[in-house]
């Protein structure tokens, strides 16, 4: 080994620069305004009252707005319901600042009529002239990336319908809904027949085209947006129908049985044969104690469908 390789990093100290504008700041002000414009993180300061005196660059980017704009007033005019409320009473009520004092908090700002997320903190400066810094971090990226980790975890990559996560989490949800208002709701579950036989027919690679139309289909028999249809399984979907009672639901399968029917599976156009079983339950008037039961109904309905012949769809009793 050469000594070179032996030796210990060298660590280079530098010296510490003072901006020869802090150095030369006139008062205790001027220093603190000068050290926010330096400041990368979004802050207003304000006086104990709660209007601004100071925005530095930072700020004037996330508010989109000129000096003019912010200086002068209320930080509770920038925030958007119901924080707009809390800070107003905040600073009428509070004699002593420091109970004004938190850590990032998140909250909505309004910047041109549109409400933005935000972390917001308050610090509280004990200089001869006490004020606070109110410190901003815009959550805008962090809150769109969380929305499309979201929705990639709750769909299905082949057929772009919601995934069997998201399938139970729905369910939950519009059961308590249902249950709460006693409004019915059904489920219809629908299973692609013989469909082993199809892809060793035709190849898996048709047999994922064929999943794609016959979610598109299920999709297209929503009757509204309150509804929804998933993936439960490979060649498995499944459709929530809050609202619906079960001879309602039955339509709305038959319309999908229908729809099924017309599938063309491209280069096969109308030779594909493809149909669909469907099992219905419908919770009316308390007979399911738990959406996993009515669940549970829907599949031996669906199981009754098979055994009768397939492509067919059968009503729980
Ligand atoms: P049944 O009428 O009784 O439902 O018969 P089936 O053949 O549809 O049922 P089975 O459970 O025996 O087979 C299901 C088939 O679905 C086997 C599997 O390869 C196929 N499958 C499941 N997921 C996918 C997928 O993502 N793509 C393709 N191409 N096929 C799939
Ligand atoms: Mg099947
Ligand atoms: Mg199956």
């Amino acid at each position: 080994m050469s000594s070179q390789s032996n030796s210990k990093p060298s660590i280079t100290i530098v010296d510490e620069v003072i901006p020869a504008g802090i150095a030369q700041a006139a008062n205790e002000v001027d220093m603190l305004q000068l050290l926010l414009e330096r400041l990368q993180q979004p802050t207003l300061q304000l006086d104990l009252q709660g209007t601004v005196v100071y925005a530095n660059k930072a700020a004037l980017s996330l508010f989109a707005s000129t000096t003019e704009m912010l200086v002068s007033k209320q930080l509770h005019s920038f925030l958007a319901s119901p924080w707009s409320a809390f800070y107003r009473n905040c600073f009428e009520q509070y004699g002593d600042p420091q109970a004004l004092v938190h850590s990032a908090s998140e909250m909505m700002i309004d910047i041109n009529e549109t409400a933005v997320p935000v972390n917001m903190s308050l610090s509280f400066m004990p200089v001869k002239q006490p004020c606070l810094l109110a410190t901003f971090q815009d959550l805008r990226a962090q809150k769109a990336e969380i929305q499309r980790l979201h929705q990639l975890a709750s769909t299905d990559a082949l057929t772009g319908l919601a995934n069997r996560r998201a399938f139970f989490e729905t369910l939950q949800k519009l059961w308590e809904q249902c249950t709460a208002t006693r409004d019915p709701i059904s489920i219809v579950i629908v299973d692609v027949d013989h469909f082993k036989l199809f892809n060793d027919r035709f190849g898996h690679i048709q047999g994922d085209r064929c999943l794609q139309q016959v979610a598109y289909a299920l999709q297209q028999a929503l009757p509204d947006e309150d509804c929804l249809a998933a993936r439960y399984g490979g060649e498995e979907f499944a459709l929530i129908l809050p609202g619906m009672n079960g001879v309602q639901a039955k339509t709305i399968a038959e319309g999908l049985r229908e729809r099924i029917s017309q599938i063309n599976c491209g280069e096969l156009a109308g030779k594909s044969g493809i149909t669909v079983s469907q099992g219905i339950a419908a919770e009316v008037n308390g007979q399911f104690r738990t959406p996993e039961a009515l669940l549970f109904a829907a599949d031996t309905a669906l199981y009754r469908a098979k055994k009768d012949g397939r492509d067919r769809v059968n009503l729980s009793n």
